[in-house]
């Protein structure tokens, strides 16, 4: 079987009992139409041949609307039990660990921060508006995760650098991803690492880090790559199944770290 490929994706809505679903149509070189739900990005996908016709997709959903409305109906409570308003028990991530939020309302601006205690993240505050909430923990996120990742690109690229081609002329850059985890660029001789893997363990974030590595030698994802990346990092396979799982799932659900995802 070749690769799979999309034509066009396409931002959909149709009408089903009254109700207005929205979906994301995709056009790929496959045989049959199906339907997806990713419950953690709380979205239908509906996936087409691309030569179906519009009318042929929308009879199909009628024929499946028993099944699409029943989804619609329970993600949408799931989306109104992830909302964050930081407040105590909500569930964060930092570095592979789960953590619950507890508030601590301090006098001084200067105590305001975060700190741990055993299962608990304790954000320290001034105030109790949502937003300066939000700041704190964004802020926190922001440094703990420039501060980790730095580190561990240089402690690998100083490990490998005789072992990957190219490697040691690579400069790191920390941003703000929306898709990805990683990028390398061979003109700028940089790679790049999104903020939101900071939620990810130290074994993920080496998987990634390595991964991009590997591209310093081998552009695409041929064979030749895997053998480099499987060499370096053996259960990488492992590691792609943990951040497409746990913690893919977990960054949809926040809206609250703005810069950082
Ligand atoms: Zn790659």
């Amino acid at each position: 079987m070749g690769k799979i490929i999309t034509y066009k994706t396409e931002e959909k809505i149709i009408n089903l009992d009254g109700k207005s679903i929205k979906y994301t149509l995709l056009f790929k070189n496959v045989k049959n139409l199906t339907c997806r739900f990713k419950n953690y990005e709380n979205k239908l996908y509906v996936i087409a041949p691309a030569n179906y016709s519009y009318t042929k997709i929308e009879k199909f959903l009628q024929e499946h609307k028993r099944a699409i409305l029943n989804w619609v109906e329970k993600s949408n409570q799931q989306k109104f039990n992830l909302t964050r308003d930081f407040v105590d028990g909500e569930k964060y991530l930092l570095l592979g660990q789960e953590y619950l939020l507890k508030i601590n309302k301090v006098d001084k601006k200067q105590e305001e921060g975060i700190s741990f205690d055993a299962n608990y993240l304790v954000l320290k505050t001034t105030k109790d508006e949502k937003e300066y909430k939000r700041k704190i923990l964004e802020k926190y996120y922001k440094n703990i995760a420039q501060r980790i990742i730095s580190e561990e690109f240089q402690k690998l690229k100083n490990k490998y650098s005789g072992k990957i081609p190219n490697s040691s002329e690579y400069s790191l850059f920390i941003r703000k991803m929306k898709t990805k985890w990683g990028l390398n660029n061979s003109k700028t001789r940089t790679i790049t690492i999104g903020f939101h893997l900071i939620f990810a363990c130290i074994e993920d974030i080496d998987y990634v880090i390595i991964h991009e590595l590997c591209h310093c030698a081998v552009r695409d994802h041929s064979k030749l790559f895997y053998s480099y990346q499987g060499m370096l990092c053996p259960d990488y396979q492992e590691r792609k199944r943990d951040l497409n799982k746990n913690i893919h799932p977990f960054i949809c659900q926040i809206e609250m770290l703005g810069s950082l995802i």
